[in-house]
């Protein structure tokens, strides 16, 4: 349960870890053990995470963006092939298909669920079939939590053949179809990160799941130089003891056992934190109903893990107004996002303001409200207060 404060000018953040006791005895044991990367809590993590997401398979890694790249090579994204996903998400889900040398486009979002549009995705990729230029991979990112339709889109990648990678950085505890995100039922993998703003945290941090024996072998050797030192794995028939082999170009993205530790702790507390977000974003919901505010429209057969809270204003002066009335009232506030396309380094990549308007409109008008499990009523209701003298 969130503790209360008096203070009522302390600072509050649009997001923060919550690290329990339990959490820091996890990480001094990890400390004191032999091992403290690569060890038994990598494994042990591993295990529990994908139990928890109901997936076959989970590979650790350094950080979510690293394992995006990971995972981008392991479904056979290489140079010359296209990867679209939404403008609407952090710049790391665009940038670990330039790392491959691989096209990078957009497909507009819905402006209910902030997601990628599913008709706008019909749209581009009919005219994509008449044209030349359909994707390898598409990366829906379940923004705030929210999860995408990806039914649809699984159905859409049957007919026009190609992969899907989920980033599910938002998206620890969100369900879709009943089932948990990460189970993959309607993709090839699931990216996850455990940054300390995200719902769980290792520090820095991210998982691949899946349910493909062949994409979680190549992301555990991709992550260690694309080095094996499992025997049954091995071109040599009899390997010495000692030996190791290199299969392909990979990278140093080991998470550390330190991390696994914190991680595993930290997986024991999802449900509770989930459940503390749920109640957050009712009182908001309740707080703002009769509000000139939009939210996000859930889809039906969804539960959104509630990384952030973001609410829609009319139009961008009053966005900035209800910005910086918080922020002199020493409460933190972010918008989610800049769309990607609009970014320096996209533009230079032959992108524009206007490509995708639906996207441009959102992150005219968005801001995300402080939104995490130590939040307090108290606090809350500061928030809340402070967001109705805006009107
Ligand atoms: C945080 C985030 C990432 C990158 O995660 P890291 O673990 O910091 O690398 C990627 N995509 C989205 C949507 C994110 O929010």
């Amino acid at each position: 349960m969130p503790k209360e404060k008096s203070d009522t000018t302390d600072f509050i953040p649009y997001g923060r870890q919550s690290i329990s006791n339990s959490d820091i005895d996890a990480v001094l044991s990890s400390l004191k053990s032999d091992m403290i990367t690569q060890g038994p809590a990598i494994s042990i993590f591993e295990d529990n995470f994908i139990k928890n997401v109901e997936a076959d398979f989970g590979c650790a890694v350094c950080n979510a963006s690293a394992g995006l790249h990971l995972a981008y090579k392991a479904v056979g994204v290489q140079r010359g092939d296209v990867v679209w996903t939404s403008p609407n998400t952090f710049v790391a889900t665009a940038n670990a298909a330039l790392y491959e040398g691989a096209t990078v486009d957009f497909v507009d979002t819905d402006p209910d669920t902030f997601c990628m549009s599913v008709s706008a995705l019909k749209a581009k990729l009919e005219k994509a079939k008449k044209n030349g230029g359909l994707p390898k991979l598409v990366v829906p990112v379940h923004l705030a939590g929210q999860p995408c339709e990806m039914e649809e889109i699984y159905n859409l990648s049957k007919q026009y053949g190609f992969k899907i990678v989920e980033d599910a950085s938002h998206a620890v505890g969100a369900r879709y179809q009943n089932k948990p995100i990460g189970s993959c039922q309607y993709s090839d993998a699931c990216v996850f990160s455990f940054h300390p703003v995200k719902i769980i945290t290792t520090g820095e941090g991210g998982m691949v799941t899946t349910r493909d024996k062949n994409i979680a072998e190549y992301i555990k050797m991709g992550r260690t130089h694309g080095i094996t030192k499992e025997r049954a794995l091995m071109n040599t028939d009899a390997p010495e003891p000692w030996f190791y082999e290199q299969h392909f170009l990979g990278y140093n993205f080991r998470m550390t056992d330190i991390q696994a530790a914190l991680g595993n702790s930290q997986l024991k507390n999802l449900e509770a934190n989930i459940q503390r977000r749920e109640q957050i974003a009712s009182r908001y919901q309740d707080a703002f109903s009769d509000l000139p505010l939009g939210l996000q429209n859930p889809l039906q057969n969804a539960s959104s893990s509630w990384h952030l809270f973001i609410v829609m204003f009319d139009n961008s002066s009053l966005r900035r107004k209800a910005f910086d009335k918080l922020q002199e009232n020493n409460i933190g506030t972010q918008v989610h996002y800049i769309p990607v396309h609009m970014q320096p380094y996209y533009v230079q990549q032959g992108f524009k303001e206007g490509d995708f308007p639906e996207a441009e409109d959102y992150y005219s008008r968005c801001l995300s409200l402080p939104m995490f499990h130590g939040l307090t009523d108290q606090e809350q209701d500061r928030v809340i207060q402070t967001i109705k003298k805006v009107f």
